[in-house]
């Protein structure tokens, strides 16, 4: 897969570009700044602006690895247009994605390595993860939310970088899902994400540059799904944590 605009440019939401396929409803751009979606992440909602005024565009649908925006109007467009996400959306999804990692990488290095069986990031601001936790007690688990507000008051820096796929399975820790890895780009490179001084997992997702950036974060509930997954449920609240 080729390297996603919004992973070489996360800060550049409005691209001018051009229709290079449509159908009614839905169009291919050359360029796009909106995240596709994947790894439990939401797409990016936003806007396409041209000379047929303002569609929204609300939802991707990838196809054979071509990007096709869903419009909310069923025109077939063509020509140049302005693609713009948005950015309460994105930097919601952002801060929750990065909140899952945090969580995630507590319960790596509390419960012995546990591994991640699902997530879902909710556009209401909440988000779930699933974890490979058949004997953890859920009280235990709940007992790391202050340690969650702890990271994200110490505003560790979040990076990204490219590691090379074999390099990446051999790094223990590295590949934090149990089912899913996130696909090589056209170099075989898998991109790791970096809270620094926390964690290092394999991710395509889209996140905060510090953790500071997040608001105070909530252990909602936690249900036991089944004899081994635990699922985990946090929301954002109105705060920032004390
Ligand atoms: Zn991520």
């Amino acid at each position: 897969m080729p390297r996603l605009f919004c992973h070489e440019h996360p800060e550049v939401l409005i691209v001018e570009t051009r229709v290079v396929d449509a159908r009614p409803g839905a169009v291919v751009l050359e360029q796009s700044p909106f995240y596709p979606g994947g790894g439990g992440q939401l797409p990016d909602r936003g806007q396409l602006r041209g000379s047929h005024g303002a569609l929204r565009v609300i939802g991707i649908e990838v196809t054979d690895g071509r990007v096709w925006h869903l419009l909310d109007e069923p025109i077939e467009l063509a020509g140049a247009a302005e693609a713009a996400v948005d950015a309460a959306f994105r930097a919601m999804m952002a801060e929750l994605h990065t909140d899952a990692h945090v969580l995630n990488a507590l319960v790596f290095r509390h419960f012995q390595g546990a591994l991640v069986t699902g997530a879902q990031l909710n556009a209401d601001g909440t988000a779930r993860v699933d974890f490979d936790l058949p004997t953890a007690d859920n009280d235990r688990l709940r007992a790391h939310e202050p340690e969650i507000n702890d990271v994200i008051r110490q505003d560790l820096p979040v990076r990204h970088a490219y590691v090379a796929a074999a390099d990446a399975r051999a790094d223990r820790g590295l590949l934090r899902s149990r089912s899913v890895t996130p696909p090589p780009d056209a170099d075989g490179a898998i991109r790791v994400v970096e809270i620094v001084g926390l964690d290092r997992q394999a991710c395509g997702g889209t996140h905060l540059t510090s953790t500071a950036g997040s608001r105070a974060v909530r252990i909602l509930k936690i249900d036991n799904k089944g004899r081994h997954n635990r699922r985990i449920k946090i929301g954002l609240t109105g705060e920032s944590p004390r």
